[in-house]
C-alpha cells in the first residue's frame, strides 16, 4: 500500500510513499538501534562535524527544498525559504551547544557526604521517534531531531501524511552529506496514523511529537503502555495583548503577519487579540491598512498559499458560521472569504469568550479582536484558556510586567514569534498545548538522561555515616554539626 502526496495548489502528485506497518517500524527502529553505538561514540564534537556537514548540504540546497516546500505544503516560496533559514539555524546552534550544555559536569557532594567526588553524566537516550506536522514540514520535526541528534540519539522520523517528501529530502541530505555513517542514524517511516502509533509501540525511547493536542493525547496514552516519555508541542491560541501605550502601528503590523502568515496554520500563530479601549479605534484602522492587498493565491504576489489540508477549510467553515450565528461583526471578510481551499482574511469582533473561534484553534487566516477596559480584563482573559502555547505585548513601557503576568510558554514583547528563530530560547507549551520543551539547552536536556556518578575518594574510618557499624559518637556529632548549619 502507498499514499500519494498532493500539492495544495494543483491537487498534482508530489511523491507515492510506502504506507509502512508494525513490523516496518520495527526493523527500521532495530537498524536505528545498532547505529546508536556508532553515532554516541562519535561524541560531541564527532556529531557536531556530521551535523555541519548535513547543515552545510541542505543549505547549498535552499532553492531546492525550498521549492519542495512551496510544491508540497503550499506557502509562498519566500516564506519556504524562511523555514529552510529557521531550520539550519536551529541546526547550528544545537551542534554547536550540546557540548557545552550536556558535557558531565560535577556537583558538589554537601556536607554529609565531603569524602565523596559527584559529577552529572548527560546519557543519550538511546533511538527517539519524532512525529512530525504538516504546517511547518522542516522547521517543526527538525526542533526534535536536531536537538535528538545533537544529543546523541538516533532518530526515526514519521511526518505527517500531507508532508512525507520534504521529510524524505531531509533525511536524504543528511546521508548524502554523511557516507560514512551507517545507515539508521536518521530513518524515515511514512504512513498514516497508524503507522505513527506503531512508532509508538515500537521500543523507541522516548516520542517528540509536534501536532494537535487530540492527536497528542493519543499518542501519551499509547506511550503510557510502555512507559516511553513524552515531548508534546501541541496546539495553541495565541493571543496578543494591545497596551493603552502601545506603538499601534507597529502592533497591527505584526498581528497582520502573525495572524496570516502561512494562511494563519501556525501553531504560534496569533489568533485572538486584546486590545484596551483607550487605542481600539486606531489599531482596528491600523490592522485593516496592513490587510490592503494582502491575497492568498498560488502564484507569485500572494501573500499566503491555499489551506495545505482540504479537512481544515472545514474547521474554519464551522467557526465563521458559529461567529455569525454569535451575531459578530466582520470587520474584513466573512463567510463569503472561504473558498474551496483559498481562504481571504477574515477579522472578527464583538464574539463572546465561549464561541467556537475564541475557544479552539481555528488554524486559518482569521483573528478574533476584542476591545478591554484595561490590562487587568486583558490578562484575565488570556489566561482563561485551554490553550497556553506563547503570547504577546505591545506596550512601550509595561512589557516586561505584563509578559510576567501571562500564562504561556514563551512571551514575545512587541512583537510576534520571534522566539522560533532563536536557537537559545525553549520552546513548548502549557496546559492543552502540551509540555517538554524543544530549543535551547532544555531542548537539548529533553533528549538526554541525567545520570548521578559519586565516588568515594577516602574512607573516613570512625567516623562512617551508612554502615550497619556507625560509632556511638557519630550521630550526636552530625546532630551538633547539623544544628549548627541549619540554626537550631
Ligand atoms: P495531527 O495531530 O493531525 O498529526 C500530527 C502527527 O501525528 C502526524 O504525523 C500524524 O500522522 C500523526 N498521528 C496521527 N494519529 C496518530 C496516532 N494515533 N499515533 C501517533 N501519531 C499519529 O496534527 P497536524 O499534522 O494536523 O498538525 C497541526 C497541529 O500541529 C496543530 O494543532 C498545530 O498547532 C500543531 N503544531 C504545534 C507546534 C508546536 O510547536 N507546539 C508546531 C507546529 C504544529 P498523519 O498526518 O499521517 O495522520
Amino acid at each position: 500500500m502507498s499514499l500519494d502526496s498532493l500539492a495544495p495548489a494543483d491537487d498534482g502528485l508530489v511523491g507515492s510513499f510506502p504506507v509502512m506497518g508494525e513490523d516496518d517500524v520495527r526493523a527500521v527502529v532495530a537498524t536505528a538501534r545498532t547505529a546508536s553505538t556508532w553515532w554516541r561514540e562519535l561524541g560531541f564534537d564527532g556529531r557536531a562535524a556530521r551535523l555541519a556537514a548535513w547543515r552545510k548540504h541542505m543549505w547549498r540546497r535552499v532553492d531546492e527544498v525550498a521549492e519542495l516546500i512551496h510544491r508540497e505544503n503550499g506557502k509562498p516560496l519566500d516564506d519556504a525559504v524562511l523555514e529552510v533559514v529557521l531550520t539550519v539555524e536551529h541546526l547550528h546552534w544545537a551542534a554547536g551547544n550540546a557540548g557545552k550544555v550536556l558535557r558531565s559536569h560535577k556537583v558538589n557532594p554537601g556536607p554529609l557526604f565531603s569524602n565523596y567526588a559527584a559529577r552529572v553524566d548527560y546519557d543519550p537516550l538511546g533511538v527517539v521517534g519524532v512525529i512530525g506536522p504538516w504546517n511547518y514540514p522542516l522547521y517543526a520535526p527538525n526542533s526534535a531531531v536536531s536537538f535528538a541528534l545533537a544529543a546523541g540519539n538516533t532518530v526515526v522520523l514519521k511526518p505527517s501524511e500531507f508532508t512525507p517528501a520534504v521529510s524524505r529530502w531531509y533525511v536524504d541530505a543528511f546521508a548524502a552529506a554523511n557516507p560514512d555513517a551507517p545507515a539508521g542514524v536518521l530513518s524515515l517511516v511514512t504512513g498514516f496514523g497508524e503507522t505513527g502509533a506503531a512508532l509508538c509501540n515500537a521500543g523507541v525511547d522516548k516520542i517528540g511529537f509536534t501536532g494537535s493536542t487530540r492527536t497528542g493525547k493519543r499518542v501519551m496514552a499509547q506511550c503510557a503502555e510502555t512507559l516511553t516519555p513524552v515531548v508534546l508541542e501541541c496546539g495553541g491560541k495565541d493571543p496578543v495583548i494591545v497596551a493603552a501605550d502601545a506603538e499601534v502601528k507597529a502592533a497591527a503590523r505584526a498581528v497582520a503577519w502573525g495572524a496570516f502568515t502561512n494562511s494563519g496554520q501556525t501553531c504560534v500563530g496569533v489568533e485572538r487579540v486584546y486590545v484596551v479601549k483607550d487605542v481600539a479605534d486606531a489599531f482596528e484602522a491600523a490592522l485593516l491598512r496592513e490587510l490592503e492587498g494582502v491575497r492568498p493565491g498560488t502564484g507569485k504576489g500572494a501573500t499566503y498559499g491555499p489551506m495545505t489540508m482540504p479537512a481544515q477549510v472545514d474547521v474554519v467553515r464551522r467557526h465563521v458560521a458559529d461567529a455569525v450565528e454569535r451575531g459578530a461583526t466582520f470587520l474584513k471578510g466573512g463567510p463569503d472569504s472561504i473558498g474551496e481551499r483559498l481562504i481571504e482574511p477574515i477579522v472578527i469582533t464583538d464574539l463572546p469568550e465561549d464561541a467556537v473561534a475564541v475557544r479552539e484553534e481555528t488554524f486559518g487566516p482569521t483573528v478574533t479582536l476584542r476591545r478591554v477596559d484595561d490590562l487587568d480584563e486583558a490578562v484575565t482573559l488570556v489566561n482563561d484558556h485551554d490553550y497556553a502555547l506563547s503570547a504577546s505585548v505591545f506596550s512601550r513601557a509595561h512589557g516586561d510586567e505584563i509578559a510576567d503576568r501571562v500564562r504561556a510558554g514563551q512571551v514575545t514583547i512587541n512583537s510576534v514569534i520571534a522566539f522560533a528563530g532563536m536557537g537559545a530560547v525553549p520552546m513548548g507549551g502549557v496546559g492543552a498545548s502540551g509540555f517538554g520543551r524543544v530549543h535551547g539547552a532544555d531542548g537539548l536536556r529533553e533528549f538526554a538522561r541525567p545520570r548521578g556518578v559519586v565516588r568515594q575518594k577516602f574512607a573516613l574510618p570512625g567516623f562512617e555515616l551508612i554502615t550497619l557499624r556507625r560509632a556511638g559518637h557519630v550521630m550526636p556529632l552530625m546532630k551538633k554539626v547539623l544544628g549548627v548549619r541549619h540554626g537550631l
